[in-house]
């Protein structure tokens, strides 16, 4: 079992390098925005919430996303060969929770990703992403709250992994390929330590 944390601010890239990672180390992969958005789009009680919150930038609550999660562990049988946590955690409470889940799983966090985009940079890819995929979420007041809200409650999270020796910082930008490779050489070297 492989556990990877894809972690980085709106728009550097983690759902991108996640389908690459998912390939090459055959992992199950959650992303909590994606989960969301299927509620939203089927009308579910669940989706509801989760639009208030997403409209404005905002995180959903932290006991309502980690049992989300769990739910999500106990009912993929996949997971237990090691998934790809894309999205979550998004805060220090998140993360303390998704510690405690796999440790009752008998497992662990083995690696963490983070992908570093300047800030300019992830504005750009987020209005173009709004533009060609229609992402309500992707628009330039929703941007700039999503931005706040990394900053003050989930770039906390790198002190955490670094602490934990577990956290691999990459230069989000260049192209897909380079950026995946060098996401590569630190996960096969994870792997084999
Ligand atoms: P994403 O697709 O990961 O950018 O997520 C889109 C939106 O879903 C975020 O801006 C949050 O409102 C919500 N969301 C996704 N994951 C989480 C999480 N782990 N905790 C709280 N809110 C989340």
């Amino acid at each position: 079992m492989f556990n990877v944390v894809i972690f980085g601010a709106p728009g550097s890239g983690k759902g991108t390098q996640s389908e690459r990672l998912i390939n090459e180390y055959g992992l199950y992969h959650i992303s909590t925005g994606e989960v969301l958005r299927e509620h939203i789009a089927n009308g579910t009680e669940l989706g509801k919430i989760a639009d208030s919150y997403i409209s404005q930038g905002q995180l959903i609550p932290d006991n309502l996303m980690v049992d989300i999660l769990d739910d999500l562990l106990e009912k993929n049988q996949a997971t237990r060969d090691g998934v790809i946590f894309d999205g979550f955690p998004r805060t220090v409470p998140q993360a303390h929770a998704l510690n405690e889940m796999l440790a009752r799983r008998g497992s662990k966090v083995h690696a963490v990703v983070g992908l570093e985009v300047g800030e300019e940079e992830l504005v750009k890819r987020i209005l173009k992403r709004g533009q060609e995929t229609g992402r309500a979420d992707d628009n330039l007041d929703t941007v700039k709250k999503r931005l706040d809200v990394y900053h003050s409650q989930t770039s906390p999270l790198r002190d955490l992994y670094i602490a934990e020796g577990k956290y691999h910082g990459i230069d989000g930008t260049g192209s897909v390929e380079s950026i995946f490779k060098e996401i590569k050489t630190r996960l096969d070297k994870e792997k084999n330590d």
